[in-house]
């Protein structure tokens, strides 16, 4: 079994890896810069443990299946089982918060949209999670004021901050519970803000969660 880890200690905390719950279009600008309207409540999708790789390793990726965009995205790392849970079983339910990379084969997703087919080929494929060590959620800050920012080749390319979520992470967290249910070591991706766009060969990206964590990785094509 493989655990997560911890920021500071960089030591294995004792969750293992499962599943990652995600959801699509919670930042209003980032549905629509993709053409999406604004959903009335989330919209989930899901991949499986073995979409999870360390953020902070070199980033191999497949370079023959079209444009694999890169969504940052602030993750929660459930600590205690939920099932149809309120937001503040939700909220106290979360053991850390830390940074992920949804990984979008871009053009694949938009064929599988068009054709009203389901999205797991284009989101759930191996490595499609890069995933950061966790910081636990009492020095994390406010989960209303994350911060979150990806810089690539010194370019500042998303920014964004918890407070512009349509969906706080408590409500997100809870809605999933009524569909699915968690279990300790899941982890939860939260959206995306604006600014999401193809990787290239060689980019190296330096990606922070408000001044307490900072990780900085490189993609490698092949
Ligand atoms: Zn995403």
């Amino acid at each position: 079994m493989t655990y997560h880890h911890h920021w500071t200690s960089g030591l294995a905390i004792d969750l293992p890896e499962g599943k990652v719950v995600c959801v699509g279009r919670n930042y209003a600008d980032h549905a629509r810069e993709l053409g999406n309207e604004v959903p009335s409540e989330p919209l989930l999708f899901m991949k499986p443990a073995t979409a999870l790789v360390p953020l902070e390793q070199p980033l191999k990726l497949p370079a023959d299946r079209g444009e694999i965009h890169h969504e940052l995205e602030i993750a929660a790392l459930i600590g205690r089982p939920l099932k149809n849970a309120n937001s503040e079983a939700a909220r106290a339910a979360i053991y850390g918060i830390g940074l992920a990379l949804d990984l979008t084969l871009r053009e694949l997703q938009n064929e599988l949209k068009q054709g009203g087919l389901p999205w797991e080929k284009a989101k759930a494929f191996d490595g499609s999670c890069p995933l950061s060590p966790f910081i636990e959620t009492g020095a994390a800050g406010e989960l209303d004021a994350l911060e979150l920012e990806l810089v690539i080749n010194g370019t500042p390319r998303q920014r964004g901050s918890s407070a512009q979520m349509l969906f706080t992470i408590p409500e997100l967290i809870a809605d999933i519970s009524r569909h699915f249910s968690l279990r300790p070591g899941d982890v939860v991706l939260t959206g995306t803000p604006a600014g999401v766009g193809p990787l290239q060969d060689g980019d190296e990206l330096a990606m922070r969660l408000g001044d307490m964590l900072r990780v900085e990785t490189s993609v490698k094509l092949d």
